[in-house]
């Protein structure tokens, strides 16, 4: 079975967040279970595509309204990743640097998902399932069905997996053009609130969707940025599976971004000495317990009341605790946690760094996540595999994936709200916790023998696969 995985990210090509993550592993474990699983991805001028060598596998031409572009298909040569990747280059369009955030997108992902499509059909390629993640592919679904060039393609099954409802690819109607001739009478499909939304558009259009966590599946019902009315009616074509993790990149075993590898007997010595390491290098103290947060500076991340946080249990907690925050996004609380006073109790990285990110999963006491929304998180997974302690925010993965410590085998701190007093309560939790040597070194170790692997869920996806195949 061959399943083309189109994607704007895939670790270690090119990484936001945890789409990333999932696409650089996901593909992986289906390979190993005989699918022929490919990703397929924008290019990027990044390390990745720079130090690896590629073959041109198709050259083809294609239109965006009336301008018409060109785009080559490039494979990479080695097989590096265990799985076969591909990437769409357009010169002046898709060959920059960064994976988001220019003004033409828009255009930039249509003319990917476009120049995808136009390599299958003229190659005569043999794809059994397109799996699209995210709104940056979310006009496939649609465009195999209705529009007329790629009607050979029309009895193909999708799969949506969304990682995250809030981004939907919005375009204004006047982009329209843009597509390549469709069926007039389907373009209702496109439409959510009035403007072409690629996000309800696949969500329609796809023979199935999937969240990365059973607990998002249900809280887009109530909490979609604008489709909880559309993720009600479409309900039943709906499946949560959770994301694992890819101990090949996830192991503080075999981590070469450490600077001290231990394992779940050797955790005590192992986490002080990554501790030791990380505190020297941002002039903190390690005899307190440090509790750290990595992630995007966003609203959906709780990011705007980490400031207020901070500051609060510095000034009530004085010397009883350190914080370390690694991130990038908003600018305003990017210069918030950036006014901060840096003591030996705070200090923060703002920018995007892999490495340091591991070295704090493995130094961290606990990790903090005030979420408002959290599609599944891999955040509290990988600190669970390093021995650190979520605090988290009961909320979609969160909830699916942390027990808290006054449960039966827990190993978390919930707290409920996404406001400073619940987080800050949750903190003084975790701060009269790490008094307790012998309960955090139980808790490390059941943390740590957790099993969030990829093999259960690369089996989900398979299963569904597998169900859409045989409908035929
Ligand atoms: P998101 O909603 O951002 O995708 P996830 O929890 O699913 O959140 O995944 C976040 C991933 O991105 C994790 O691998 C995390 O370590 C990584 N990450 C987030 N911000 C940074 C950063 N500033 N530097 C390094 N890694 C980061």
């Amino acid at each position: 079975m061959t399943v083309f995985n189109l994607s704007a990210e895939c670790y270690p090509v090119a990484k936001v967040g945890g789409l990333g993550d999932v696409v650089g592993a996901l593909p992986k474990y289906l390979v190993s279970e005989g699918i022929d699983a490919k990703v397929i991805l924008p290019f990027y001028d990044k390390i990745f595509t720079q130090t690896h060598t590629f073959e041109s596998v198709f050259k083809g031409q294609s239109n965006l309204g009336d301008q018409s572009f060109a785009f080559e298909v490039l494979k990479e040569s080695t097989n590096v990743l265990s799985f076969e990747l591909y990437l769409i280059k357009i010169p002046g369009l898709i060959d920059r640097t960064e994976v988001y955030c220019y003004p033409d997108e828009i255009k930039q992902f249509i003319a990917y998902q476009i120049s995808v499509l136009e390599w299958v059909i003229t190659q005569n390629i043999k794809v059994d399932i397109f799996h699209c993640h995210d709104h940056h592919s979310g006009l496939v679904p649609f465009l195999i069905q209705y529009a007329t060039r790629f009607d050979s393609l029309r009895d193909i099954p999708t799969v949506l997996t969304i990682h995250n409802a809030q981004y939907q690819g919005w375009l204004g109607w006047d982009k329209f053009n843009y597509l390549p001739n469709i069926d007039v009478s389907k373009t209702g499909l496109l439409d959510w609130a009035g403007c072409i939304n690629s996000l309800a558009t696949a969500v329609k259009c796809c023979t199935r969707y999937t969240t990365v966590s059973p607990g998002y599946l249900q809280e887009l019902k109530t909490n979609s940025n604008g489709l909880e009315h559309l993720f009600y009616m479409e309900q039943q074509k709906g499946l949560g599976i959770i994301n694992g993790i890819d101990p090949d990149v996830w192991n503080p075993n075999t981590d070469t971004m450490l600077a001290h590898n231990y394992s779940i007997t050797t955790v005590k010595k192992g986490k002080e000495n990554n501790k030791k390491a990380l505190c020297t290098q941002f002039g903190l103290d390690d005899s307190k317990p440090l509790i750290t947060f990595i992630g995007r500076l966003v609203l959906e991340k709780g990011a705007d009341i980490l400031p207020y946080i901070i500051s609060t249990c510095l000034e009530h907690y004085k010397s009883e605790v350190s914080f370390l925050v690694l991130g990038s996004g908003e600018k305003y609380i990017e210069e918030a946690l950036s006014n901060i006073s840096i003591s030996h109790h705070y200090n923060f990285f703002i920018g995007y760094d892999e490495q340091l990110s591991h070295r704090i999963y493995a130094a961290a006491d606990f990790i903090l996540m005030p979420s408002r929304v959290e599609p599944c998180g891999l955040n509290q997974l990988y600190a669970l595999k390093y021995g650190t302690i979520p605090i988290v925010r009961s909320t979609g993965g969160l909830k699916d994936t942390v027990i808290d410590v006054e449960e039966n085998n827990g190993y978390g701190i919930l707290f409920e709200n996404t406001t400073p007093e619940d987080a800050i309560q949750a903190i003084a939790k975790a701060i009269t916790l790490y008094k307790n040597t012998k309960k955090i070194a139980a808790l490390r170790k059941i943390a740590m023998g957790l099993n969030f692997s990829w093999n259960q869920s690369a089996k989900q996806y398979i299963q569904l696969y597998n169900s859409l195949i045989t409908k035929l």
